[in-house]
């Protein structure tokens, strides 16, 4: 296939009717120095760490070789709810495809190389904070066994960025960087809704056939745009599961964001949950609506899934199966969503009654507000024998961020009790329980005000947390990083910028 594309090599921002990328070179920086790179990922990839300064500049886009074909991608989006039109990649340029194996490819990105068609009034680069953040999250949520594009490398450009601070509202400049991003394929439910949008049908089709063959390759005969469609509901909803196992917000969940393979994909404004609230949104642009708040996140992925429907719907002689294969959204969150609960209590099966337990739970930890991370990891430990409401409120204690009220206290005692009933009805062992709990619960995880500590230390030319992170992230679930074991500390939460960003980090 070869798709319509714009190869004028033109880097005005415009629109872009007939496209589905346009060729866009990198803008060399002053200075590529790498800062951080992905052994894990570039040993899976089969690429050996730059020991030249001219490989270095291929991730700072300061060496584009002439097997590579550099492209931005012609995608539309609904933002908060609303049709944004034409979006693109405004600063994430594609270099080229490596391939592992036969039908095996990786689409290598970098993000922050200057500006591209679509860039529109903003500049194509990416500052050291968001990059990190970038980095490291994508990182981390490999290793947590949740579906994500992934990072390879992480430079810096010895230029300045003109951002607005988040902290106080005065512009500053922070230094540049770029991360070279990869996954099988940076596709979202926007580069589908566009060519609708167009009624570009003929585009359209061929960006599904070619998609699937690519991609879902399992997928073949006369229904298979209609399977196809269902596998991205599935998957979709299978990563929201894993995202509220984790206590993941995305916080930017518009459609353009939305991976057509089912991935986390673009690491802005997102945070875990510290205190466990389903209303919590770590996106200040999110205010007041909190459309994208943790517990949200589930009815928004299917809200965006609707969209895509409706950019499939021209491809179909009337709507009826496409809806019906949406509406088999719920059919496959809650029941994972409900087993990824039990699996998180210990449970060795989950039944109508145990789903009311988990319910139960929900509205426990949305009354108490324990720190959820560290909730799941006391519940591991829990002793089987107390009888009394002080003794259970004083086992969480290392979770909880307030002093509980006599009433908080016995409705945690009284769900403790119930659980404790349940727990010695399991029919596998303790400790086999306690084994699925400690695999399904992170103990370690990439909190804000982390990232935020070793960003300022980064920026201060130290790396000291920087690495530790690092490993620690490797690791999530083993208590060998337990100095990060701690609730989220107190000015940390006072101070703007550790558990919110807005959508321009
Ligand atoms: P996001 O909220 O990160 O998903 O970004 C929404 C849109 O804005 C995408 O089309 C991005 O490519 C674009 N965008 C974000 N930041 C920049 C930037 N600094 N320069 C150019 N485009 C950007
Ligand atoms: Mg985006
Ligand atoms: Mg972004």
């Amino acid at each position: 296939t070869t798709f319509s594309g714009d190869d004028s090599g033109d880097l005005t921002p415009r629109q872009t009717p007939g496209a589905l990328y346009s060729k866009a070179v990198p803008t060399p920086v002053d200075k590529v120095i790498l800062l951080a790179w992905s052994d894990d990922l570039a040993t899976k990839l089969g690429i050996q760490k730059p020991a030249e300064q001219q490989e270095v500049d291929i991730l700072g886009g300061n060496h584009v070789t002439d097997t590579m074909y550099p492209y931005a991608a012609c995608y539309a989006g609904h933002q908060f709810g609303n049709w944004a039109g034409q979006l693109g990649d405004g600063r994430a340029i594609t270099l080229g495809e490596w391939e592992t194996a036969p039908k095996q490819s990786w689409e290598l990105q970098l993000k922050g190389a200057g500006p591209t068609p679509y860039s529109r009034r903003a500049d194509g680069r990416a500052v050291i904070r968001s990059s990190v953040r970038e980095y490291l999250m994508s990182e981390a949520m490999h290793n947590l066994g949740v579906p994500t594009t992934r990072a390879l490398s992480l430079v810096t450009t010895g230029e300045p960025v003109l951002r607005d601070m988040f902290y106080n509202g005065n512009p500053a400049y922070e230094p540049g960087a770029i991360v070279m991003r990869v996954a099988p394929s940076f596709l979202r439910f926007g580069n589908f809704e566009v060519l609708a949008a167009r009624k570009e049908i003929e585009n359209l089709k061929q960006l599904v056939n070619w998609t699937i063959d690519r991609y879902y390759p399992h997928i073949t005969g006369e229904d298979k745009v209609l399977k196809w469609f269902k596998e991205i509901v599935d998957r979709t909803a299978m990563l929201i599961v894993e995202w509220m196992r984790v206590g993941f917000v995305h916080g930017v969940m518009n459609t353009d964001n939305m991976s057509a393979l089912g991935l986390t994909i673009d690491y802005g404004p997102y945070s875990f949950v510290d205190d466990y609230d389903p209303n919590f949104t770590p996106n200040t642009t999110d205010l007041p609506g909190r459309r994208y708040a943790f517990g949200k996140q589930p009815s928004i992925a299917y809200w965006n899934l609707g969209c895509l429907a409706g950019a499939l719907a021209p491809l179909f002689p009337d709507t009826k199966q496409l809806v019906e294969v949406l509406e088999t959204y719920k059919d496959v969150y809650w029941p994972n969503y409900y087993g990824m609960m039990g699996k998180k209590l210990g449970l060795d099966q989950v039944s109508g009654e145990d789903i009311k337990l988990i319910k139960e739970l929900e509205e426990t930890l949305t009354a108490i507000k324990p720190d959820m991370t560290i909730f799941f990891q006391l519940l591991i430990e829990l002793p089987l024998d107390m009888t009394d409401a002080s003794a259970v409120t004083q086992h969480f204690k290392q979770s909880l961020y307030n002093d509980l009220s006599e009433t908080e206290q016995e409705k945690l005692y009284t769900f403790i009790q119930k659980y404790v009933t349940r727990i010695k009805a399991n029919t596998c062992s303790r400790e086999a329980s306690q084994e699925l709990m400690r695999r399904t619960s992170p103990r370690f995880i990439l909190r804000n005000y982390l990232l935020h500590q070793a960003i300022e230390e980064l920026e201060q030319g130290k790396d000291d947390l920087f690495t530790k992170l690092q490993q620690a992230m490797k690791e999530p679930y083993s208590d060998k990083y337990d100095e990060f074991f701690q609730t989220r500390p107190e000015w940390a939460s006072q101070k703007a910028g550790c558990s919110m960003l807005s959508c321009s980090s």
